[in-house]
């Protein structure tokens, strides 16, 4: 079966149906037991909310910050009269038990969501039918889901709910997969945090799974395998203990600084979202934090973060980090990311509308709180801020001028903030690459986001698969953007850094190194074959390899060039890639 490759690694084990969904049978009742009913309704509801808040209680105590943050928006969505007011109006109305009321309106509050066109809004769909179906567990006196025991188990489910993620890795799950949901849902995120293998959205998986069925789940692929024959077993056993075993060889050298055959200095950085990666991070070999993501904050809230909360988030990330630098990015919201307290209109093509700066200008409130919280932290600890989507200089000028209103008012008041944090620019639209001699000028670093620079220099929206052919780092459009870009920096003094997803695909490193970066950020897990391949090499050959490159037209042949060679000279690096 063929799905959304979710979280990446290989499981095979047992079947295990983790949360069936709760079956509600339509039950009238009489006009009599309506009072009864609703009281019924109300104290489920209550007990739902305990159940919740002690989970969430227990995820902040583990520092699982994501988590808990996610539960509250939960606790908020159960206690929202849509759900409580919806349900009593049918009980009184309908004079329908109180389980089938929720089951109603649940089922049309999800169907609301589902058929929205934005896919981010679409899975919250995911999140209401969760906790609909905790209630009605509670309703129905059910026992609550429980976590896998034996080792070996796979975890199949309807949707891969946030909490799912949340309440069950713990205890010998592989892996997981369900029937519906997307890459951008937040359960994904959890396990790709966890590490644990999964494919979301595979249709009619549970018409085809039964409990204690073997599965093979390729969260690399997005395959599930039913049932597997011994071959087919034995050939993903292989796949997997080759992965494994090139992981752990590639882990293994990680220490130590990284350095080219000829003696040039290559940093490699970290691309995080939340202060509890940061251990992980520095296991993979991550020298800093090259680009923390901060509007994880801002969604599934119904409230924005405070100053106070930013400044403790960037505090930790901080503190972790024990002297390493950190690269916070100023909100990138708006576009598919639409956090629930604050709402922008997209427009028609909201990944070209109020997205990024563009937000932080419309709403300088929400920005001014962010920048405070930064400059307060920056007195704890090496960080520097950094400025998304940004597309030319008149931008930067009054984003800056925030930076330096703020300055003030913290001098003002007496708080301590560091005098020179060093303030850096996204190259993320091809008006800021072609300027960045510019934006040098205003700008101590800068850092390439390949992922929107490729959506934006060739108009292929990076959410939408029937575009994703047009994906291609090495179209010679794109490498003579990414040299116009980063000679435009070099020449004026600037270090160029890449932290999109270029840079933790070690089929590039050669080309981005060869353009004049000196420093990648990426995904952890994929820092240590990009260290192996650079320790291995010299500039001088990858040199040569780029201007060979700059010869051929079309994407087809330089992919031949630089796969081909990459391929054959790295084996161990790129057999992930191979296997795709
Ligand atoms: C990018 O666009 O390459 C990038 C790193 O930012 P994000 O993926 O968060 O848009
Ligand atoms: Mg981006």
């Amino acid at each position: 079966m063929k799905g959304v490759a979710a979280s990446e690694g290989i499981a095979i084990g047992q079947a295990r149906v983790l949360v069936p969904p709760v079956v509600v049978i339509d039950r009238e009742i009489s006009a009599d037991a309506v009072p009864a009913e609703v009281t019924r309704l109300r104290q489920a509801v209550t007990a739902t909310d305990a159940q919740l808040a002690s989970l969430s209680t227990r995820l902040e105590a583990e520092h699982l910050h994501e988590g808990h943050l996610i539960l509250e928006v939960h606790r908020l969505m159960l206690r929202d009269d849509t759900v409580v007011e919806g349900a009593r109006r049918l009980i009184e109305t309908q004079e329908l038990a109180a389980e089938s009321a929720v089951r109603r309106v649940i089922d049309s509050i999800s169907a609301k969501f589902k058929s929205m066109e934005d896919p981010y809004l679409r899975e919250r769909g995911a999140d209401v039918e969760a906790i609909g179906e905790r209630l009605l567990r509670t309703l129905l006196g059910l026992p609550e889901p429980s976590g896998a025991s034996a080792t070996g188990t796979i975890g199949v489910g309807s949707v891969l709910s946030p909490i799912d993620a949340l309440h069950l890795p713990r205890s010998g799950l592989v892996a997981f997969a369900a029937e519906h949901g997307g890459k951008t849902s937040h359960a994904a995120i959890i396990l790709r945090a966890l590490e644990i293998p999964s494919v979301v959205g595979a249709r009619g998986l549970l018409a085809a799974v039964r409990p204690g069925d073997t599965l093979v789940v390729d969260g690399s692929r997005g395959e599930i395998i039913v049932n597997p024959d011994a071959d087919t077993v034995a050939m993903y056993e292989e796949r997997r203990r080759g992965e494994r075993s090139r992981e752990g060889a590639l882990k293994s050298g990680v220490g130590g600084p990284t350095t080219t055959l000829d003696g040039v200095r290559i940093e490699l950085a970290a691309n995080i979202e939340a202060p509890s990666e940061v251990g992980g991070a520095l296991e993979c070999g991550a020298e800093s934090v090259g680009l923390f993501r901060t509007e994880l904050l801002y969604l599934d809230r119904p409230e924005l973060p405070g100053e106070e909360e930013q400044f403790q988030d960037a505090v930790a990330v901080l503190t972790a980090l024990g002297g390493r630098p950190a690269t916070f990015r100023t909100l990138d919201l708006g576009g598919e990311k639409l956090p629930l307290a604050v709402q922008v209109a997209g427009g028609a093509n909201p990944g070209l509308g109020v997205r990024a700066i563009r937000f932080a200008r419309r709403r300088p409130d929400v920005f001014r709180t962010q920048i405070r919280a930064l400059y307060r932290a920056s007195a704890l600890g090496p960080l520097r801020i950094m400025f998304p989507l940004v597309s030319g200089i008149s931008e930067l000028k009054e984003a800056r001028l925030t930076c330096a209103g703020i300055v003030v008012e913290l001098a003002r008041e007496g708080v301590p903030f560091a005098p020179d944090v060093p303030i850096g620019v996204m190259i993320e639209t091809p008006s800021a690459a072609l300027t960045t001699d510019h934006l040098a000028e205003r700008s101590s670093f800068f850092s390439i986001g390949t992922n929107d620079l490729i959506q934006y220099t060739f108009a292929a929206d990076r959410e939408n698969e029937d575009v994703e052919y047009l994906y291609h780092p090495l179209h010679p459009a794109l490498l003579r953007l990414l040299k116009a870009a980063i000679d435009g920096a070099r020449g004026a003094g600037k270090p160029v850094a890449v932290c999109g997803d270029m840079a933790a695909d070690p089929a590039f490193t050669w080309v981005l190194v060869a353009l004049g970066v000196r420093s990648l950020s990426m995904s952890p897990r994929f820092i240590p074959a990009v260290k192996s391949i650079i320790r291995a090499s010299t500039l001088a050959e990858m040199e040569a390899l780029l201007a060979q490159a700059f010869l051929l037209r079309s994407e087809v042949e330089v992919e031949e060039l630089v796969l081909g060679l990459m391929r054959r000279r790295f084996p161990l690096e790129l057999a992930a890639e191979a296997d795709s």
